[in-house]
C-alpha cells in the first residue's frame, strides 16, 4: 500500500513558515495584505473566498474582500482593480474565477498589476514561468510540485504524465515539471492510449474533472499519484479524478481528496503574497 501525502500537514507546516516570516516583518512595521475581488455569489467562489481570509488570518496577514454585485460592469470591475494596483498597502491581488459572462476574463486577469498577480495568471507571470525566470508561480501547479518533493524521490530524469491541459492547472505544471528535469508528456480528451502512457508514469498528475476517472489498472506500481480534480460523486460527497481506494493499494504514494493539492493551492497563495511583499520592499 502507497503512502498518502498530507496535504493538510504540509500545508499547515507551509504557513507556519509563513507566520514565523511575518512576525518578523511586523517588527519592522509590515503586514502582508492581500485583496480578494469576488462578483457574484456563486455558493463554490464563496467557498473558496472565506477560505482564503482564514488562511490570511492564520499567517498573520491583512486581507480584503470586495464583494461586487452579479451586475456590476466591465469598467467598475477594472477600476476597482487599478484602485488596488496603485495602493501601496494591498501587496497581492486576486480576481475570483469564473465571473459573469458580461465580463472579459482575459481583459480582468490582464488588468491585475503583474507585481500583485498572486495566482500567476498575468501573461507577463506566465510568460516568465516559460522561460524559467522568477516570477509568482500559478498556485496549484506549484503546490503540485512541492507535495511531489516532500516524498524525497528526485524528479529529474523521470516519467511524469499530466492529464489535463488547462491554462491554470496542466499547462503549467507541465512546464513546472520540466523545469525540474522530468521527461513530461501532456494527456488531455482526444490522446490515444491513455491508460497506456499513464502507466509509465513515475509521476502522475491528474487533472481532468471527472470523479475516479483514474483506476488502478492504470497506476505504475510505486508511482507518485497526484490529485487535481475536486469532483462531486454520486453521493455528493467532495472526491478527485482518482479512485483513491483502489489507486493507493499500486501507487507508492498518493495524494487524497479532500486533504491533498487542495490545502496547498491555498499555502502557495499565502507564500506568493509574502513574496509580493518582499519585492516590493526589496527585502
Ligand atoms: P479544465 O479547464 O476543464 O481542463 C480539464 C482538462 O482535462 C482538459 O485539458 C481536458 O482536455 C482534459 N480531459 C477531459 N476529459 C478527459 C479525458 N477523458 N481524458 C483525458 N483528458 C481529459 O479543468 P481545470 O481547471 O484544469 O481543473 C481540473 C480539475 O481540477 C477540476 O476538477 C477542478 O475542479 C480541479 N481543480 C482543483 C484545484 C485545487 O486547488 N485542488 C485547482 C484548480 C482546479 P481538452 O483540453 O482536450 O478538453
Amino acid at each position: 500500500m502507497g503512502a498518502i501525502i498530507d496535504g493538510k500537514l504540509w500545508a499547515a507546516k507551509t504557513k507556519e513558515n509563513i507566520r514565523t516570516q511575518v512576525e518578523e516583518l511586523k517588527k519592522r512595521g509590515l503586514v502582508p495584505k492581500l485583496t480578494v475581488i469576488q462578483v457574484g455569489e456563486n455558493p463554490a467562489s464563496t467557498v473558496y473566498v472565506n477560505g482564503k481570509e482564514k488562511d490570511c488570518a492564520e499567517c498573520g496577514f491583512e486581507s480584503e474582500v470586495l464583494r461586487l454585485d452579479a451586475a456590476v460592469s466591465e469598467a467598475e470591475l477594472l477600476a476597482e482593480i487599478e484602485k488596488r494596483n496603485t495602493d501601496k498597502a494591498v501587496n497581492g491581488l486576486i480576481v475570483q474565477l469564473p465571473l459573469p459572462k458580461h465580463i472579459d476574463e482575459n481583459k480582468v486577469i490582464n488588468a491585475i498589476s503583474p507585481a500583485k498577480d498572486v495566482d500567476g495568471f498575468t501573461p507577463v507571470n506566465v510568460g516568465h514561468m516559460t522561460i524559467g525566470e522568477e516570477c509568482f508561480l500559478p498556485c496549484t501547479p506549484a503546490g503540485c510540485i512541492k507535495l511531489i518533493e516532500t516524498t524525497g524521490i528526485n524528479i529529474a530524469g523521470k516519467q511524469a504524465v499530466v492529464i489535463g491541459r488547462s491554462n491554470i492547472v496542466g499547462k503549467p505544471a507541465a512546464l513546472l515539471l520540466l523545469q525540474k528535469n522530468a521527461t513530461v508528456t501532456i494527456c488531455h480528451s482526444k490522446t490515444q492510449n491513455l491508460k497506456e502512457i499513464c502507466m509509465d508514469a513515475d509521476i502522475l498528475v491528474v487533472a481532468i474533472g471527472r470523479a475516479n476517472f483514474i483506476t488502478s489498472d492504470m497506476i505504475k506500481p510505486g508511482a507518485v499519484v497526484i490529485d487535481v480534480g475536486m469532483n462531486r460523486n454520486d453521493q455528493g460527497k467532495l472526491c478527485g479524478d482518482v479512485d483513491f481506494a483502489a489507486c493507493k493499494e499500486v501507487a507508492g504514494y498518493i495524494t487524497p481528496v479532500p486533504g491533498g493539492v487542495g490545502l496547498m493551492t491555498r499555502a502557495m497563495l499565502m507564500e506568493n503574497t509574502l513574496k509580493a511583499l518582499k519585492i516590493q520592499h526589496q527585502l
